[in-house]
């Protein structure tokens, strides 16, 4: 049975909403955070989805005070695995933690990491 066709309004990408991956789910919870319609936020494709939840927390990450990012974050600590190109991206098979994924932990693993916000600012 064919799911219900949209058109993302960033990309003009026609897709399914069955079609999304599981994480699809989490970036819609982050994007409850951002402030623009229903309507468009549910027809975006998962890049764009993706996209603009990234944005909204690289401007989170830039402009929060340290303390005020760390309570931001802990909300999002126990939320599902970590996604695709908003925790983490691949370099060849290794797997390479970005700053909102350690931001979420809350501190600092010790493990001399790439992307390692820690101390914060
Ligand atoms: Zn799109």
């Amino acid at each position: 049975m064919k799911g219900r066709l949209m058109k993302c309004p960033d990309c003009g990408f026609i897709h399914e909403a069955e079609d999304r991956p599981e994480y699809a789910e989490d970036l819609f919870t982050y994007y409850n955070a951002v402030i623009e319609t229903i309507d468009q936020r549910q027809s975006l494709c998962v890049s764009c989805l993706r996209d603009r939840v990234n944005k909204k927390l690289e401007h989170l990450i830039a402009a929060l005070p340290p303390d005020d990012l760390l309570q931001y974050a802990e909300q999002y600590r126990f939320m599902g695995k970590p996604i695709p190109g908003l925790d983490f991206y691949m370099e060849g098979e290794k797997r390479v933690s970005k700053a909102w994924h350690h931001i979420k932990r809350g501190r600092c693993c010790s493990s001399g990491c790439r992307h390692c916000p820690y101390p914060l600012i």
